[in-house]
């Protein structure tokens, strides 16, 4: 049931010693769509999605496919499908770029589904397919944000959670990614969670959205509300 909500967060507040980094944020975020969530350097996305990922302590709750996340594992979010991209990417620097691939799929035993996952992800960038044999930290900036993606997506997700995927990328590579997320959303059905401080990116792709600020939901709707609100135009619209 696409109407269904894929991931429930409910009055999240997490704490950094008594700084109280995120103040009651509620999300929710629907099978098979794209949901932005945009804000300032510091405003609690990447927190919100450490929290989702099973990596901090939180009071509320997170729901996804209707079980609540604070009984599963770090481990078992991942293989239960929902996956996350970190700002850092993550990668194994030493390993080639087929290797970490691999890595992505260590949790898994489909053995012909990851073979058909590593073609997808070669075919969806071909400058992977390109560079198989190259090690991780000898590729740009672009390719490793390509290869973080990649890696992500050799985890079977169900929902693709991205932190900050263009961040210092060149406005050519930001092409490639944008066209992957297109086509992993329209032609995979992947659901995806997509933090970004350049919000035109997020609003090209989002049809929902909500604006965190300093640890708060300061605005939720719909991509056209976000480009019609004076506010947003202002603040977050033609700074990137
Ligand atoms: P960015 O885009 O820079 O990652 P963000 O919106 O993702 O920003 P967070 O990284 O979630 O923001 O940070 C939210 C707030 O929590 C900031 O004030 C940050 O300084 C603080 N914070 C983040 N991690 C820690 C930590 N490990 N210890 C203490 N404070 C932290």
């Amino acid at each position: 049931d696409s109407t269904t909500p894929h991931l429930e967060i409910d009055d999240l507040h997490v704490y950094y010693g008594k700084a109280h980094a995120l103040q009651g944020v509620s999300i929710d975020v629907d099978n098979g769509e794209i949901f932005g969530v945009i804000g300032p350097n510091g405003a609690g996305k990447t927190t919100m999605l450490n929290a989702i990922a099973g990596f901090l302590e939180y009071d509320g709750s997170i729901h996804y496919d209707g079980v609540d996340l604070a009984t599963v594992s770090p481990r078992d979010i991942v293989t239960d499908g929902l996956v996350y991209c970190t700002e850092d990417r993550d990668l194994f620097p030493f390993f080639t770029v087929h290797e970490n691939l691999q890595m992505g799929a260590q949790f898994r035993d489909d053995r012909e589904a990851v073979e058909e996952d590593m073609r997808m992800v070669y075919d969806l960038f071909p400058r992977l397919d390109e560079r198989r044999d190259q090690e991780a930290e000898t590729m740009s900036g672009g390719e490793q944000q390509m290869l973080a993606i990649g890696r992500a997506l050799m985890s079977d997700p169900d929902l693709l959670m991205l932190d900050e995927p263009t961040l210092g990328l060149a406005p050519i590579i930001i092409e490639d990614i944008n066209d992957a997320i297109e086509k992993l959303n329209q032609e995979e059905g992947l659901t995806i969670l997509l933090a970004e401080q350049n919000s035109t990116f997020a609003l090209r792709h989002a049809e929902r959205l909500a604006l965190l600020e300093t640890g708060s939901i300061e605005l939720a709707g719909s991509a056209a509300e976000f480009q019609d609100n004076d506010y947003i135009r202002e603040a977050y619209i033609g700074i990137h």
